[in-house]
This record gives C-alpha cells, sequence and structure tokens, in this order.
C-alpha cells in the first residue's frame, strides 16, 4: 500500500515511490537505469544489522541487479563534473570579484530556504544542478545520442540520502523538454525496503562492481556525502601541485569534522590570493552565516551548506543515526576517497571524452539551471 512521510526540511507530503520503481522495471519498453548517491552506501548496511559506517556499496549493486535494474551507477561520477562546473564557475567569479561568496547548490532543502528566505542571494547560488540532476539530463541525453536504435524509454531512478532530492527532482526548471530528468527517487529506506520485499539476504550477497561507463568516479566525488566534501573537491581542483601527498594534505585545512560551522583560509600557490571558505551544515548554522555576511562581519570567496547537520550521511531518508553513527559513516567515505585511484575530478577519463562529445556545445544545458524568481 501507499505509505507516506513528512519531508522534514521542504514540509512537503511525499509518497512512497517503491511501487512505480517495480512497475518501470516490469516493463520490457523501459530501460530502468539507478544512480546511487554518496551517502546511501556507508548507512544501508545499518538496515540489515551490519556494521554501522561500512561501505556496502558492491552489495547494494549486487541487490539491485538481483532486483531487475537494468544498470546501476554512482552518483559520485556526476559529483566529479559538478566540481569542474563549480570551480570553474567559481573561478571566474574571483576573478572578476564580484557577487562573492559563491554558495554551493548541491543540496535542495538549502536551495529551497534561500528561494523562501533570501531571495536577493540566489544570483550568489552557483547554477550548477546537483550530482543527482545533472546524472539524470547527462543519462537521457546520452542514450539516446549513443544508441538511437535502442527504442526502450530511459528511466532515471536515484537512491538518495533525503525527501528533499524528490522535491528537487520534480521541479519544473529541472525538465528537459517537459520530460524530468530524475524520474523516481528512493530514500536509502526505500531500497532498504525493496531489498526486502524481494525476499534477498543483503549481507549474504556476493559483492559485484558498478556498470560502465558511469560507474567510474573519484575519490572527490566520493566524499559529496558529508559536509566539508564539496569543499575538498573543489579544492583539489583549484590547487596546481596535484601529487598525493599534496591531495591528502587537504584534509587538515579546516573542511573536514561534524562541527556545524567551519571557517578557514585557504592560500593559493600564487603566493597571493588567500580564499576565505565557511563550510556549514544545519540551516540555522546557514542563518547565522548569512547574517554576518550581510553585517559585514565577515566575508568569505566560497561557502559550502548542507541543510543535514554533517552532510548527506545524516540525511532523513537514511537509517536514524546519532553523533557516533554520523562520525562512522564519515570516516567510510574519507577512507574509501583513500583508497580510489583517482582523487581529484580531473583524472576521471570518462569525464574528459564527455566534455569532447556530447557536453561539447551542451554543458551549459544539461549541467545548470536558473531557478524561476
Ligand atoms: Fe538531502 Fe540533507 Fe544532503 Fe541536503 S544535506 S541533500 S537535505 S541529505
Amino acid at each position: 500500500g501507499q505509505c507516506s512521510a513528512v519531508c522534514p526540511t521542504g514540509a512537503i507530503i511525499i509518497k512512497n515511490d517503491v511501487p512505480a520503481v517495480w512497475k518501470a522495471i516490469h516493463d520490457k519498453k523501459k530501460r530502468v537505469v539507478a544512480q546511487v548517491a554518496p551517502a546511501v552506501r556507508v548507512a544501508l548496511g545499518e538496515a540489515f544489522g551490519m556494521k554501522e559506517g561500512e561501505n556496502v556499496m558492491p552489495l547494494i549493486v549486487a541487490a539491485m541487479r538481483k532486483i531487475g535494474f537494468d544498470e546501476v551507477y554512482d552518483t559520485s561520477f556526476a559529483a566529479d563534473l559538478t566540481v569542474i562546473e563549480e570551480t570553474n564557475e567559481f573561478l571566474h567569479k574571483l576573478e572578476n570579484g564580484n557577487d562573492l561568496p559563491l554558495f554551493t547548490s548541491c543540496c535542495p532543502a538549502w536551495v529551497k530556504y534561500v528561494e523562501n528566505k533570501h531571495p536577493e542571494l540566489m544570483s550568489q547560488v552557483s547554477t550548477c544542478k546537483s550530482p543527482q540532476q545533472m546524472f539524470g539530463s547527462l543519462m537521457k541525453a546520452y542514450w539516446k545520442e549513443s544508441n538511437p536504435e535502442d527504442d526502450r524509454e530511459t528511466v532515471v531512478v536515484s537512491v538518495m540520502p533525503c525527501t528533499a532530492k524528490k522535491a528537487e527532482a520534480g521541479r519544473e526548471e529541472l525538465k528537459t523538454d517537459g520530460i524530468s530528468d530524475v524520474d523516481i527517487v528512493l530514500t536509502t529506506e526505500g531500497l532498504a525496503d525493496m531489498i526486502y520485499e524481494s525476499g534477498i539476504v543483503f549481507k549474504d550477497l556476493e559483492p559485484e562492481a558498478m556498470d560502465m561507463p558511469f560507474g567510474m568516479y573519484s575519490g572527490a566525488g566520493l566524499i559529496f556525502g558529508v559536509s566539508g566534501g564539496v569543499t575538498e573537491a573543489v579544492i583539489r581542483k583549484v590547487i596546481q601541485d596535484k601529487s598525493h601527498t599534496s591531495i591528502n594534505n587537504i584534509k587538515f585545512c579546516g573542511a573536514r569534522g561534524l562541527e556545524g560551522t567551519k571557517e578557514f583560509e585557504l592560500p593559493l600557490e600564487d603566493g597571493e590570493t588567500v580564499l576565505k571558505i565557511a563550510v556549514v551544515s544545519g540551516l540555522g548554522n546557514a542563518e547565522k552565516l548569512i547574517q554576518k555576511i550581510k553585517s559585514k562581519e565577515a566575508f568569505y570567496h566560497f561557502v559550502e551548506v548542507m541543510a543535514c547537520p554533517g552532510g548527506c550521511i545524516a540525511g532523513a531518508g537514511q537509517p536514524f543515526g546519532l553523533t557516533d553513527k554520523k562520525k562512522l559513516r564519515a570516516k567510510a567515505l574519507y577512507a574509501s576517497d583513500k583508497q580510489t585511484q583517482l582523487r581529484h575530478a580531473d583524472e576521471n577519463p570518462m569525464i574528459s571524452s564527455l566534455y569532447e562529445g556530447i557536453l561539447k556545445d551542451r554543458s551549459h544545458e544539461l549541467l545548470h539551471v536558473h531557478y524561476h524568481k
């Protein structure tokens, strides 16, 4: 039956989307493509009594294939695209020196908050679509162009840590030619329900790898799931010295940790520019920061905001987690990042080939959004 949950941040009644996913999977005229957000993999195991904060992505892939998804990909891939687009936007604004700080745009609950409470700041919110939306628009355009003889309709299903992502997927501005970039959004708990309904014994599954080409990602995309991750990913792209030591050392810059407000300075290699950066999670902390900016008590070049305290690892669609759990989830994402061969977004070879191909003339259309006033 249909049950519903209340979105804690958007105050919207959200329906249960599991039946719609089953319907799409059973429809042979549909190609059902899944994307799994970074934060999901370090929380889903808890729903099956597994160790808290364990990265269970390879089991998620195995479960989703058994359930019948045609392709299983990683939202971290699209996060790499977000990093590139957002850093370029940031460097451009920095050069012109106006309209700063640049606020991040990947948390839809934060975007909604600015629209409602501080519409005058909307021009400072990055025009980048969130990774979920970039993934969706790209996927639909890519398959249409690269495989026109396949007449199945592409249905994009996301597995996300929160219900705010459902509201985001339904927005008019995030449609291309009247079609939503993302069709159905499952929360982490929604996916857990599907796995239970299928009778799959999750922890006994054999680990499987994601599909290619959109299962490839850098560690920078992966850490989007934790507060400070977007900032660290952007810094990895901004710095010139991309050696392992240099990338590893960014972890000491001040972006990491579960504190609600983190502020730090980052001297750039040109010896002149010192970036002032703030990373906040929790909308109350965001409001305080906005007031500080408005009263000119503080100035920042770059501000990352996530509505959930600690970032997406603590999203309301995840199994409930107190501080200890959040710490373990964050730790697991950082540990997985360290194990990836690719540590910064530019290293992702699939992304470079997209920029030479489909994104050559269409990056603005597919990857950016302008919200209506
Ligand atoms: Fe969703 Fe929370 Fe992440 Fe925002 S911070 S995208 S509301 S889980």
